[in-house]
């Protein structure tokens, strides 16, 4: 007899799974993937550290959450610089003294201040949706050319059906300053992400290739409690109907060349473009020699019932959607919902950790 059954070795589950493991809970992880580790999955082609379901880069405020996983991995000094193209130009990202350079060519932050005054919308209440929080922010030169069409490329949504949220997630300065984050922990695991979760769950009992709903009544009698980080609304089976995902096609090449494009994350911003992203792995490990680069296209696609989720959708149909089954989770004692899928939150990875901390305190014990 387990104390919790946790469906998913992704971060919620892995960090529930050691949380209540070093409380003296006995776990089962178990997951329908051959592998653990989530979409933070991480392996090694040709002397690289393939990020495989797209790029991940850790970054927090919080001393908990950084302790936390620094107990299970040296961090390397990555900084995430990404530039974006737009009509063969590059602009750097995320928006700050550089890019307002390339944009108007103004050399002081006075001047990038005037430009963005003298086109911002302006409004006397707060931004209802994606576009009116970009124009609001920026104004429409650096909204038409680095956020719209991505955005469309990226959602399939009318940037006015999205948000805000979303672009609040990219920082805007008025220094020459490139690093897409603003918190001060920021790096990638130096061995990588598998074996940062190989650490994390050390000591645990785990299950590969088990799809908990085709084993649901044998599985659910060998613990006292479930923890759940899969698709809320296919817990219960789909009872008010499906939530949408944004999901992605990645199209991978080995080059045989050391350098690709000079930079782990290049966006594109025009919508003539198929892939918003292409990410060359071996810059996310500064000082990398490989003599090979693996460089992977993302391709938003559509969503279809057994894809891989992704993104979750914060329009107001999925968010309403999303209300109804949470509000069954709560009548669903025995059960703990965390995560991505399970929260249905457009979650970084040192969000889940806190989710589950603080899930693991109120819950766990
Ligand atoms: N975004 C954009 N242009 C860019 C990069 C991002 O308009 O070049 C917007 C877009 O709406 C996207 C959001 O900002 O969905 C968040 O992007 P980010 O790259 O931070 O998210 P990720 O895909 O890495 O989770």
């Amino acid at each position: 007899m387990y104390d919790f059954l946790i469906i998913g070795a992704g971060l919620f589950g892995a960090t529930f799974a050691r949380l209540a493991t070093d409380a003296g809970k006995k776990c089962l992880v178990i997951d329908k993937r051959e592998h653990i580790a989530g979409n933070c999955f991480s392996r090694d082609i040709k002397g690289v550290d393939v990020h495989v379901y797209g790029p991940h880069i850790f970054h927090c405020n919080d001393d908990r959450i950084w302790s936390f996983v620094n107990r299970f991995a040296t961090f390397n000094n990555f900084r995430n610089s990404p530039i974006a193209i737009h009509q063969g130009k590059a602009y750097s990202l995320p928006f700050n003294m550089y890019t307002f350079n390339q944009m108007w060519g103004v050399t002081k932050p006075e001047e990038a201040l005037e430009k963005i005054e003298s086109q911002r919308l302006v409004l006397d209440r707060e931004p209802a949706n994606l576009e009116e929080q970009a124009l609001s922010l920026v104004g429409y030169d650096i909204y038409n050319t680095l956020i719209k069409d991505y955005t469309k490329k990226q959602w399939k949504k009318n940037p006015k059906e999205l948000p805000a949220s979303i672009i609040k997630r990219l920082p805007v300065r008025l220094t020459w300053d490139n690093n897409y984050f603003n918190d001060k922990y920021q790096g990638i695991p130096e061995k990588g992400y598998t074996a940062m979760f190989e650490e994390m769950l050390k000591g645990i009992e785990i299950r590969l290739n088990v799809d908990f709903f085709k084993n649901k009544e044998e599985l659910t009698t060998m613990a006292e409690r479930v923890v759940f980080t899969g698709k809320i609304d296919e817990y219960f089976d789909y009872q008010y109907g499906e939530l949408e995902y944004r999901t992605l096609e990645f199209q991978s090449e080995i080059y045989d060349v050391e350098n690709v494009q000079g930079n782990a994350v290049v966006n594109y911003s025009d919508a003539d473009v198929p892939w918003t992203r292409i990410i060359e792995h071996k810059h996310f490990q500064p000082g990398n020699k490989a003599k090979k680069s693996y460089v992977t296209k993302e391709i938003p696609a559509e969503w279809k019932k057994d894809s891989t989720p992704y993104y979750p959708i914060g329009d107001e149909k999925n968010t309403d959607l999303f209300r109804k089954y949470k509000h069954l989770a709560e009548s669903h004692d025995d059960v703990i919902f965390g995560g991505r899928l399970a929260e249905y939150k457009y979650y970084d990875m040192h969000q889940i950790i806190g989710s589950a901390m603080s899930i693991f305190n109120k819950k766990g014990i």
